[in-house]
């Protein structure tokens, strides 16, 4: 499903309805260029979540884990992360037993010790606004993707 996103309240929208079916357990990767906007999208899906604090980018802690009424959300950020082998540091095992929802940014620095994708986001600029492509890779995937508005989709695939 592809999503043209044409500015950051745009993208605000798009966190927000994604949340109404992607808290649950699993694994969303969020692909893209610098400044592209994932962790805006991983911002409004945290408060679609319910979460009311402040969301930083996780760029030099590599995680932030946030605890919502029924889910642990970690939000990964794997730009700075030289070799795959740093996950093991990151205790990568204890974070997902299955019952957390990861988001991660740069999950390609992280590949080959990352849980498998349920989800895949990948966000392209388009002009001033993003393009925003989704593909989900699993059952629960495409659950997670089900709360996106019908009329937000331009392209289906
Ligand atoms: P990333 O995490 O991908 O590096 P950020 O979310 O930190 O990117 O930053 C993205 C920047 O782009 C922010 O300044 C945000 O306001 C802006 N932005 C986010 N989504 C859009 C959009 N759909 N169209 C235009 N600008 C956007
Ligand atoms: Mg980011």
């Amino acid at each position: 499903m592809n999503i043209i996103v044409p500015d950051e309240q745009a993208m605000h929208a798009t966190g927000l309805q994604l949340a109404r079916t992607a808290g649950r357990p699993g694994v969303i990767y969020l692909e893209g260029d610098l400044g592209t906007g994932k962790t805006t999208l991983v911002r409004s899906l945290l408060r679609g979540l319910g979460y009311a604090g402040k969301v930083k980018s996780p760029t030099y802690t590599l995680v932030e884990p946030y605890s919502l009424a029924n889910l642990t959300v970690y939000h990964l950020d794997l730009y700075r992360l030289a070799h795959p082998e740093e996950l093991e540091w990151l205790g990568i095992r204890d974070l997902h037993r299955g019952d957390d929802l990861l988001l991660v940014e740069w999950p390609d620095h992280g590949a080959g010790l990352l849980p498998p994708a349920d989800l895949v986001i990948s966000i392209e600029y388009q002009g001033a606004g993003r393009l925003l492509r989704m593909r989900a890779l699993t059952p629960q995937g495409k659950a997670m993707a089900a709360g996106l508005n019908e009329a937000k989709r331009i392209v289906s695939s």
